[in-house]
């Protein structure tokens, strides 16, 4: 899987968009270990390196070489480029003078932010001078605009948890269990597409439902209960995300129906907020207003949404403060809720992304009255 897309993606034209932005930044390195970067770049997947240090080192002039455990050779030479060395080293020798030889002479490294913190303090001891920046930085401009493939990938993502949707819902009977539920979702989910994996599943009936990350568990869904069920998938490294509200019976809360609808009209509002140029706060702000008019501002206690992509939330986020234009290729969530504690929380997401005349949905639920299971 990996393998394929590697090649599909063209990772001798994103290491020098890399390198360019490196430029950019006046930085001299960049320094990542297995993740969402070092597969965007080359299609190399994690490989149970752990705590031994696997690492791309790629420099602002275009030239690149690996660090890998003796063990990982096989794995990197896949993935490595002609032209780039592959320093390997054996446990016996530790990693240490790899990564000293590596970086010599280096006087800004981009460093993985998401890496072990140990990789990072072992690169302080040798090489005290160097100065750090988060490749995060660096990186976030390239992948944050997603290319035709990567939006197709997301697409096809999306029609999993979209397609669903109905049996999720069907799952939600009186007597269940939350966890039971939940297996019953993700088995639905290996069904539809078995090349996909579950990437996390989430499951909040009654008064669970007011808390946005609630953990899955053993309380039985009862009749009138609010359930959430917010789900997603990840196919050859891209992800979906989606979440539904839905209601065991008639809802038992008579405040229910209104609730959903202002939260349900909240994502349309966000949604027509979506065009080019626009700043991301701007999302935030259009479903904040229609649910603070609405009285239930300071129920909705999170930002309306985060990108998606290799990551289940990398950048942009739709948050108030972010000034961030939006751009053609942007993908993200849009998941306005209202929690009312100790009663029952909504939650309805999407996934959108930025065309040309405005949004453009990669997964698409129709489900803009309260679902009844
Ligand atoms: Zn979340
Ligand atoms: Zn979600
Ligand atoms: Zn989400």
């Amino acid at each position: 899987m990996s393998h394929a897309m590697s090649h599909a993606t063209g990772a001798p034209q994103r290491l020098e968009r890399a390198a360019s932005a490196l430029r950019d930044a006046g930085v001299d390195a960049l320094l990542l270990t297995p993740g969402a970067d070092l597969f965007y770049l080359t299609g190399l997947e994690h490989t149970h390196a752990f705590k031994r240090l696997l690492a791309l080192v790629l420099r602002a002039d275009g030239s690149a070489a690996w660090i890998t455990p003796a063990m990982n050779v096989p794995q990197v030479r896949e993935h490595a480029l002609s032209g780039q060395p592959v320093r390997s080293w054996t446990d016996d020798e530790g990693y240490l003078p790899a990564l000293q030889e590596r970086t010599a002479g280096l006087k800004t490294i981009a460093f993985d932010d998401e890496a072990r913190a140990a990789f990072l303090l072992d690169l302080l001891f040798v090489a005290p001078e160097v100065r750090v920046r988060k490749a995060g930085d660096v990186m976030r401009a390239l992948r944050s605009r997603k290319d035709a493939a990567e939006l197709e990938t997301l697409r096809a993502a999306g029609r999993t948890v979209d397609e669903t949707i109905p049996e999720a819902i069907a799952f939600c009977r009186p007597g269940r269990r939350e966890i039971e539920v939940d297996e019953d979702l993700r088995a639905a989910l290996g069904r539809r597409s078995p090349e996909s994996s579950v990437a996390f599943t989430i499951v909040a009936s009654g008064p669970n439902a007011a808390l946005p990350h609630h953990e899955t568990g053993a309380r039985k869904l009862q009749q009138g209960d609010v359930v959430v069920l917010d789900y997603g998938t990840r196919l050859n490294g891209y992800h979906s995300d989606i979440t539904v509200t839905c209601s065991v019976g008639e809802p038992a809360d008579p405040e229910v129906r209104k609730v959903y609808r202002v939260v349900w009209e909240a994502q349309q509002k966000a949604l027509e907020a979506v065009r080019p140029g626009v700043p991301c706060e701007a999302v935030d702000r259009a479903a904040r207003e229609h649910i603070t008019a609405a009285g239930y501002g300071e129920y909705f206690i999170h930002r309306t949404g985060h990108g998606l992509g290799l990551q289940l939330h990398e950048p942009p986020f739709m948050v108030g403060g972010n000034t961030e234009p939006l751009e053609e290729g942007m993908v993200f969530s849009v998941e306005p809720g209202i929690y009312l504690p100790d009663r029952f929380g909504i939650r309805l997401e999407v996934i959108a992304s930025v065309a040309a005349g405005g949004v453009s949905l990669i997964n698409a639920p129709r489900v803009g009255e309260l679902p009844i299971a």
